[in-house]
């Protein structure tokens, strides 16, 4: 057993339902045995009852626990930066030349490699990852998040239409090789597979229908709804039957409570009805939507009807997979949107950075925060003496107000630590 000290902090309730300073948690100790909680509060109390177990003091900065990420793209880890581009522009330019590199095996390791360690020092510990459109690749990025340890939901993605032809594969393929990697894969340790349309733009009703076999075998689903008004009115193009873009999925039983869309900028009220109704959660993802232009998340509308909200990096539209960063765009769109906006505290940034992952990919009952059962997934931040944030922590008021801190001003320099189920990972820098 180890205990660990220091200023302890995390979201074990839910601060878009009540008061968001009860949402919030602070201990000064954590007792993780076989990377399981054990005990949680102060020092010396886990002292007097352990007094032979070593400690680790963490004396400054916080620990919180582990960011989970709902929205971010393995082969595109190469490709963050294309700046000015709208998203179909900025896919066929930047991101879908970069994700056919991925056909090469060798080349696919290298990548899967650079994105885990990228996730891990930024503090990531848990994701559900936008794949690649090889197979192959799909096996190099599952063997790379076993040997790391990382909460890993992902799955190869599935097209047959209008992207570039060498990313396209047939729904009898699509099928084959999913099932394939699903046996291999799935449930494996912390690795979980989802099914994975790149969008319905450029999947065809016969391969929704294979996603909705795959779904079938009780594995996770994700994709892309409402990002950009051109995207939306091409979908509405091609399924002239459809009463709105997620009707798309739906109609194919592929909105479920183990269901993420990534976006949904643009949504009408019917459409989050039918994500509420279905318990399905959206991955929001504010850098992203800033740089392509694609619009200011509603996330008041998601809240008031019940639609479950996590945050995603969406690397590499977005600027980075750092959680932090996102959280703050997050909370600069809602500022932006005025009256219907939501203002957040930093008690809703750490939620959604943690928590809010955690119960949208169906994994509460075992990251997201320090309750006692659950894994010790943590993230020790704590800034270099001396550095802008190392006087405004020094500054703070409080835990909320050195949250705030935090929130504003940290980057992956800052990651002193980061620990997977009680195994401290290293840090790549
Ligand atoms: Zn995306």
């Amino acid at each position: 057993m180890t205990i660990y000290a220091g200023t302890i902090v995390d979201t074990p309730g839910d601060p878009f339902t009540g008061d968001p300073a009860e949402a919030l948690g602070e201990t000064g100790a954590l007792l993780v045995q076989h990377g399981v909680i054990r005990a949680r509060g102060p020092l010396a109390a886990l002292r007097a009852g352990h007094p032979d177990e070593p400690v680790v003091r963490l004396p400054d900065g916080m620990l919180v626990p582990g960011f989970i990420d709902t929205h971010v793209h393995f082969p595109q880890i190469r490709a963050i930066g294309g700046l000015g581009m709208p998203l179909l522009d900025w896919l066929e330019r930047c991101a879908l030349p970069e994700e056919s590199k991925l056909a090469g095996q060798a080349y696919a390791r290298e990548v899967a490699g650079e994105f885990l360690d990228g996730l891990l020092a930024s503090g990531t510990t848990s994701a559900l990852v936008f794949g690649s459109h090889f197979a192959p690749a799909m096996d190099e990025l599952f063997a790379a998040a076993s040997s790391r340890g990382l909460n890993l939901t992902s799955g190869l993605v599935l097209s047959d239409r209008i992207l570039r032809p060498d990313l396209l594969n047939s729904p009898e393929s699509a099928l084959a090789d999913s099932a394939d990697l699903i046996l291999r894969w799935h449930d494996r340790e912390r690795l979980r597979y989802a099914v994975t349309p790149r969008f319905s733009l450029s999947a065809s009703d016969d391969m929704l229908d294979v996603c909705a076999q795959l779904l079938g075998k009780g594995v996770w689903f994700t994709s892309h709804v409402n990002e950009n008004v051109a995207e939306i009115a091409t979908v509405a193009g091609l399924f002239p039957g459809a009463r709105h873009y997620l009707d798309t999925y739906r109609r194919h039983g592929l909105v479920t409570e183990r269901s993420v869309f990534a976006h949904n900028v643009h949504p009408d009220d019917a459409e989050l009805d039918v994500l509420a109704e279905h318990g399905a959660s959206v991955s929001h993802c504010p850098t992203s939507n800033c740089a392509l232009g694609s619009g200011l998340f509603p996330l008041r509308r998601h809240v008031e009807h019940g639609v479950r909200v996590a945050l995603g990096s969406d690397v590499g539209a977005g600027a980075g997979p750092f959680l932090p960063k996102e959280a703050l765009q997050a909370y600069f769109i809602q500022q932006l949107l005025g009256a219907g906006g939501l203002p957040l505290t930093p008690v809703h940034l750490l939620y959604l950075a943690t928590r809010a992952g955690a119960r949208a990919l169906g994994l509460d009952d075992r990251v997201g925060d320090f309750s006692v059962g659950k894994d010790f997934d943590a993230v020790w931040l704590n800034p270099a003496p001396g550095s802008v944030l190392a006087v405004n922590l020094k500054h703070a008021s409080g835990t909320v107000d050195a949250l705030a801190r935090i929130f504003s001003l940290s980057t992956p320099a800052d990651v002193a630590g980061v620990w997977i189920r009680g195994a401290e990972r290293r840090v790549p820098r």
